[in-house]
């Protein structure tokens, strides 16, 4: 397996920003239809600018990569996902500070600590129809073998929590505004969640198959 250093961390952000703009057309058809259609373009202009910033003046280690990918995202983001993924890479970046490489158990400590400030920050619970309902089962899959990570069970689990977030009633954010009628499509947030822990499991585990999102998520 790939030894998540700096460089790995970049190829990341790199393969995560690719993701969403291959597939924003969906996030904002989501959007649009629990909210207000703009998830997917928030989302790949957000990453695409980190990635940018990343090539353009290289981080020494994981962690401050990570802290510009936060900056990156506070600047370019609005709305309600900006603020929230930049406290999910604000806390890997607290979470691995001076250490050069990122092993599994501070790669667990560190996702452990995004969700946490994920859910304080946005304060939503689990069932709230929201990215809260991805990491949280996906963070629990990557802490379950102290130790070990299974990244590919891990990209598993958060896009089969994501497709689930299709049945449920929204409770928090925009989509909440249309009760029962924000049932019968996925969260976007959920699904750009899952593709976070797509991205990283692809960079981790050679040869994965992609997820057909086109065909799952709509
Ligand atoms: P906005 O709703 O401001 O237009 P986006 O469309 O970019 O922002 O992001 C919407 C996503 O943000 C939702 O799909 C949901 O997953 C997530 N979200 C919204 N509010 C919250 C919250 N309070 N806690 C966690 N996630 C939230
Ligand atoms: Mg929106």
């Amino acid at each position: 397996m790939t030894e998540f250093d700096v460089s790995a961390f970049s190829q990341f952000i790199d393969t995560y920003s690719q993701k969403l703009s291959e597939f924003a057309d969906i996030l904002n058809d989501l959007d649009n239809r629990i909210g207000d259609g703009d998830h997917g373009s928030n989302m790949s202009r957000g990453f695409k600018a980190a990635a940018h910033k990343l090539q353009e003046s290289p981080a020494l280690d994981p962690a401050s990569a990570s802290q510009t990918v936060a900056m990156s995202l506070l600047s370019t983001v609005g709305g309600a996902s900006g603020p929230l993924y930049g406290t999910v890479f604000m806390k890997l970046a607290a979470a691995w500070k001076g250490c050069a490489v990122i092993d599994p158990t501070l790669m667990g400590n560190g996702f452990q600590a995004a969700l946490d400030g994920l859910a304080a920050r946005g304060k939503a619970s689990l069932g709230d129809k929201t990215m809260v309902d991805v990491w949280t089962p996906a963070v629990a899959e990557m802490l379950k073998d102290n130790g070990a990570i299974d990244y590919e069970r891990t990209c598993l689990v958060a896009k089969e929590s994501a497709l689930a977030t299709k049945g449920i009633i929204a409770k928090r954010g925009r989509a909440s505004y249309l009760g029962e009628r924000s049932i019968g499509t996925c969260d976007p947030g959920s699904i750009s969640s899952a593709m976070l822990f797509e991205a990283l499991a692809s960079i981790l585990i050679e040869g994965m198959d992609p997820i057909l999102w086109r065909t799952l998520a709509l």
